[in-house]
């Protein structure tokens, strides 16, 4: 585990979501927070926010101090709506029999549908 500088939290090095964190193509961004487009679409618009703390999955949203819990929700409206979303999916998939196939906790945000 390397540890952030900036943070003091712990950053997994072969995390893919840490790394598209860094380094990804952000089609949004805010304080500790990232969108990305994904890369699978299942939507006409499917984007992602990731968080900068990693955590595995919502189950661990306790260890979010509750302002960034609440930035990160708001950020999530805040990039469904500069989409120009105004109907719109958001969805957290919880382990992998319910979907989950990336070990850092993202938010799903989908729509587009006319
Ligand atoms: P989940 O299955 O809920 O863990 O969501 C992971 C999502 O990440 C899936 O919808 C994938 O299509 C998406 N994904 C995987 N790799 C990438 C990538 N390199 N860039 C953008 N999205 C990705
Ligand atoms: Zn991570």
């Amino acid at each position: 585990m390397a540890r952030s500088r900036r943070r003091g939290f712990a950053l997994p090095d072969d995390c893919l979501f840490c790394k598209l964190y860094r380094e990804g193509d952000h089609v949004a961004t805010t304080d500790g927070f990232v969108a990305i487009r994904d890369i699978n679409p299942q939507a006409p618009v499917h984007l992602l926010v990731l968080p900068e703390r990693h955590v595995d999955s919502f189950r661990e949203i306790g260890e979010f101090p509750p302002e960034e819990a609440k930035r990160m929700l708001e950020f999530v409206a805040d990039v469904a709506a500069r989409e120009g979303l105004t109907d719109y999916r958001v969805a957290v998939n919880v382990g992998p029999t319910a979907g989950q196939t990336v070990f850092h906790l993202h938010w799903h945000i989908k729509g587009g549908w006319v």
